[in-house]
């Protein structure tokens, strides 16, 4: 094939398609001249509930948002431990910190990338007041053994589905299996507003009520203020917005599946996370190991091709968290797969010669060393 230049995302192709009705919903808006909590954010929270399968959705400002006021709303504060994955994104541990809980990282899988339940078992002690299992990349974790594990231990289970919008375990999707599923709307993501935004989904009426006093500065009515809340509020045009893209998500998901089967079939001499026992992935990554990661990232730049790294430093191992006591050598499988991982281009705008290119770059590259 001819060398064509492959993006790793382009928003602006999902954008062109839908154009008018997105400038439609903004002007309505506009007209309507009501920017926060609103009918829009209130219309859009119902539709994504249902859509994953919950009662109560509660729009807020950002995933990060989400997961600090999943926490808060479940009653986790100073002196709490919360268990999170080792490999998971920044946020899910700055949620935790905000939350004034201690975060307690547990190992992954070799053969997913999710959270290690046979480790997180272990890392289970009298404080552990809430799990947050994170579905990386769009796999679900296997939730059947963590909600059990967790039922027996009496802790609360707050799903991070940042990565995981429409990803299901034999068609019960993610952020319904535990007392709160967590999702981010930033751009990138399978559902992306054009800003920041998020929502926590629950079949808990009090929670529910309790995030959304505390999403808007602990407000039960008019100055009224119950609780110690923040700012932290999903707003009117990104919910109109959002409402639109919720509406071709599935569609969307399923070309990034089509993509990611292309992959799995045709890639050579690399290592590829392949679905097992009816966890449907959403593909928000397609994520190889590779021990040649770095020449393989440089040739596919020389050929056109953007990749990337999710993560290339682990949490552990961040300047931020130094304070933390973690150390190098504590989660071995995070640290090899941080040195192995590379993420290859999967938006549902990619075309299919694209992903041939993609393909035939990675095979010639490894063949030849
Ligand atoms: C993106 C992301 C978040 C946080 O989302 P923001 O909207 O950026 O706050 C949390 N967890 C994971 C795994 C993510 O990928």
């Amino acid at each position: 094939m001819k060398p064509i230049q492959v993006p790793f995302l382009d928003l602006r192709r999902e954008y062109s398609r839908i154009d008018d009705q997105i400038n439609k919903a903004i002007e309505r808006v506009f007209d309507r001249g009501r920017f926060i909590l609103d009918e829009e954010v209130k219309a859009f929270e119902a539709e994504f509930a249902e859509y994953v399968g919950a009662r109560y959705g509660v729009g807020v400002s950002s995933g990060t948002a989400a997961l600090t006021i999943a926490l808060q709303s479940a009653g986790v504060g100073e002196g709490d431990e919360v268990i999170t994955a080792a490999n998971t994104a920044i946020p899910t541990v700055n949620a935790i910190l905000r939350a004034h809980a201690k975060p307690v990282l547990v190992d992954v899988r070799e053969e997913d990338c999710t959270i290690d339940v046979f480790e997180l078992k272990k890392a289970i002690t009298s404080r552990t007041k809430a799990i947050i299992p994170v579905h990386l990349y769009g796999y679900p974790c296997d939730m059947p053994q963590i909600i059990k594990l967790a039922n027996e231990a009496g802790i609360r289970v707050v799903e991070d589905c940042a990565q995981a919008h429409g990803a299901a375990i034999g068609g019960k999707k993610v952020g319904s299996y535990g007392d709160i599923g967590c999702f981010s709307f930033y751009p990138t993501k399978n559902l992306g507003a054009y800003g920041d935004g998020g929502m926590l989904i629950t079949d808990s009426n009090e929670l529910a009520q309790r995030a959304r006093m505390i999403r808007h500065h602990g407000q039960s009515s008019r100055n009224v203020h119950e609780i110690q809340g923040m700012c932290a509020r999903l707003d009117e045009l990104q919910a109109a917005v959002l409402r639109i893209k919720l509406r071709s998500l599935d569609e969307r998901n399923e070309r990034r599946r089509e993509i990611a089967k292309r992959y799995m079939g045709e890639l050579q001499g690399v290592q590829v996370f392949e679905e097992k026992s009816g966890r449907e992935s959403v593909w928000h990554l397609f994520v190889v190991r590779t021990g040649e990661r770095e020449k393989l990232m440089e040739e596919l730049s020389q050929r056109g091709i953007t990749t990337a790294v999710h993560y290339p430093t682990p949490i552990h191992l961040q300047k931020a968290f130094r304070d933390l006591g973690w150390r190098e050598g504590d989660f071995p499988v995070t640290e090899r797969l941080a040195g192995e991982i590379v993420s290859l281009p999967v938006f549902p705008e990619l075309t299919d010669h694209e992903v041939s290119w993609v393909i035939e770059s990675v095979n010639e590259v490894l063949a030849t060393h």
